[in-house]
Order: C-alpha cells, then structure tokens, then sequence
C-alpha cells in the first residue's frame, strides 16, 4: 500500500480516492486466484482518520479507515455493491465499519467448504461414485462457472509421508488433486489420455490437506463419462509407525493412552498399508497405556476387521469369527499393564501362502482392565493393511 501522486506513473481518475491492482495466478481448480494486490490511495486527497459522517464542508476530509477497508475488500476480491449499504459501495459516504453485506460476501466468496460434505479419508480401499448431489467445483470454489462433481476427503499427516492414490473406474474419466487446508493445489493427475483411471505419488510433511476426487465438466473421450463409480486405493508409507489417532472406548470412559502401529514388510525400515502377496509382512502396535491403569491386572484385544466380519485374536494366536463367540469380547493376551505394551499382531505373513491374493483388514488394537472387563480402551483409526 502507497500513497501516491499517481499509479504507476498513471494518472488517478477524476474523483478517485484510491485503486487496487490485482495479480492472478490460474489453478488446478476453480478461478484464478489473486497471487498479488497493490493499493495505490491519492495523496492529493486531505486524509484523517474519524467516525460518522463525512466532512465535506467546508473542504472534503477523507477518513483513512473507510478508504482502507474498501480497498482491503478488493485485495480479498470483493467486488462493488450497488444496492445494500455496504462499505464497497462504489463510492465514499456515511459509513464507517464494515456492513453485513461486506461480511456474508467474503463468507461466500472463502466459504466453498462449507458447502461441500467433507469426508474423512481411509487409507485401504474406498468404493464411492460421482453424482447428483455431490458437489461441485462451482460449489467449492466460488466464482468458477466449472459444474463437475467432487468428493472431497480430509487427511492428517504427523511426519513426513509419502502417499500413493490409485483411481479405478470403467465409467468415469478421473481426476485427483492433492490441496492443503486451505486449498491450494499441490499435485494432481487430469491426464485424460488412456484408460478412465487416475493415480499420483507425492510426499506430504505434516499437516492437514484434502484429498479430492474430481471429472471433467465437458466428457473428454467416449470410453469414460463425467459421472460413475470409482474405486479408490490410497497408501502410505513412512519411517516410524503411525499415530492411530484419538483414544476411544466402549463404554465411553476417558484415557489418556497412546496408540500406535505399523506393517512392514522390511523389518521396520519402513512402515505403510499397501503390500504384495508375496511379500513378507510384519504388524505390530504400541499402547501407551493411561498411568492410572497401570500396574493393574488387565487384558489386550486384538480385532481384525474384514468387510463386515470382525475376528478377534485369542490367546493362542489364532483370529476367531466373532459371529462363533457372539456377544463376548476374548482378550489376545491377559496381563498386568506396564506404561508400554507392545502387540505383536502378525509376524512374516505371506498372503500368498495363505492362497489369498487381495485383501484389506483393519486391525485395532485395545485394552480394558479386569474388574471392569466390558469396558474397552481403542482408537479412531484403525491400521490398514491391503493386499494387492
Ligand atoms: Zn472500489
């Protein structure tokens, strides 16, 4: 911002107070986006800073504080206001703060998110479809006239990670897109050429961003439409176990215990979720266990999710169908709980040896105690792991 006799060499208008110049940069997504914004304010013009009416009489002094929020405004891209009392009205008057009509234009233009289902992101496999009502780019991002549908996933990240999308789909053309949180685009995949399908390979530091499974507005090539099912695999990989995310547990009591877990398949050099058949893999968590539950006699579970099976390991090492046991919870192991417990889920499994060739289960690992058996301590995300 600048007071100036002029704007870039550039005469002021007749009247006009101030000018802002905005810069645009194209994104993957919506409209281009304002990279850079200059406020030129005439200097030829009388300024103080004051509340209420304008001075006009007996000569015009401007009030600094209505002329800077008119130009702010335009720097965040508001536009003018020709019909509600606003402060970008056209031009300068009576009022002196920001109007109600100013403040629900910047939530619409910044409130895209708002508008949109935000869903959180699975590591593993995810089946879903482009569609009526999803939403739409021109919902997300306001201001873009684009009309293509997309699903929009949140993902957390507490190291540095590498991720691997792969976007399957016989019907729909896709795209994927990589933003932070606040929507700026870091990677993507819009190759239309070949198949329907779509993937990407990136690495994220830690850090909130979204995860954004998009098509075409227009249809780009018979084969592959602008709306349908996909199927999504989303993998990662990192050098430390991972966080399981917030404590949970059955009867709703509160810990403060700490889970973590990993698969590997390279004796802990790296941990990730997505691994061959033949591949030899071991997974195993940590629990932090709550201090006021340590020392005390209590149990670990170990549950296997499948679709919609849940087996649960037992004591010999063997993963029981619950629907055999119903109504009770068998721990894996029976002890007293130390500050750390390490579980052992797996060791060296080969898929293949198994016969199996694709599969995805969610392990969760919890502890409860034994003199209040049905209440148990677990966590929000469980850990993947999908064979392909
Ligand atoms: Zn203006």
């Amino acid at each position: 911002m600048k007071f100036s006799e002029d704007i870039c060499g550039q005469e002021f208008d007749e009247g006009t107070l101030a000018v802002t110049i905005l810069k645009y940069e194209a994104q993957l997504l919506g409209p281009p986006a304002i990279s850079e914004a200059d406020i030129y304010i005439n200097q030829a013009n009388k300024i103080e800073i004051y509340d209420g009416s304008l001075k006009i009489f007996p000569e015009a002094i401007l009030d600094f504080r209505r002329i800077v929020l008119h130009e702010l405004g335009h720097v965040i891209g508001l536009e003018h206001e020709s019909d509600t009392p606003a402060i970008m009205m056209p031009s300068i008057g009576n009022l002196d703060r920001l109007q109600e009509d100013d403040i629900k234009a910047v939530e619409n233009l910044y409130g895209g998110k708002d508008n949109c289902e935000i869903k959180t992101l699975k590591f593993g496999t995810t089946k879903n479809s482009l569609s009526p009502p999803d939403c739409t780019v021109m919902q997300l991002t306001v201001g873009s006239d684009d009309d293509s549908h997309l699903d929009i996933y949140s993902f957390s990240l507490d190291k540095l990670t590498e991720l691997e999308f792969n976007l399957k789909s016989n019907e729909l053309e896709t795209v994927l897109l990589v933003a932070d949180e606040d929507l700026n685009y870091l990677a993507a995949d819009t190759d239309v050429t070949n198949d329907c399908n779509a993937s990407l390979n990136t690495e994220l530091a830690s850090g909130n961003y979204f995860f954004i499974v998009n098509t075409w507005n227009i249809q780009m090539k018979p084969a592959c439409d602008i709306t349908g099912t996909y199927e999504l695999i989303a993998g990662y990989s990192a050098f430390e176990a991972t966080n399981l995310g917030g404590n949970i547990s059955l009867k709703g009591g509160i810990s403060n215990a700490i889970f973590t877990g990993g698969i590997t398949a390279t004796d802990g050099q790296k941990f990730g979720n997505l691994f061959k058949s033949t591949d030899s893999v071991d997974i195993s968590a940590t629990i932090s266990i709550d201090s006021y539950h340590q020392g005390r006699p209590g149990f670990i579970v170990v549950a296997a999710v499948i679709d919609e099976q849940i087996l649960l390991l037992d004591e010999n090492g063997n993963f029981i169908d619950t629907k055999t046991r119903p109504g009770i919870i068998f721990p894996a192991i029976r002890k007293t709980l130390e500050s750390e417990e390490e579980v052992e889920i797996i060791k060296n499994l080969v898929a293949a040896e198994l016969g199996i060739n694709e599969i995805t289960v969610d392990f969760v690992v919890g502890y409860g105690l034994d003199d209040d058996p049905d209440e148990i301590f677990y966590h929000e995300t469980p850990l993947n792991l999908t064979i392909r």
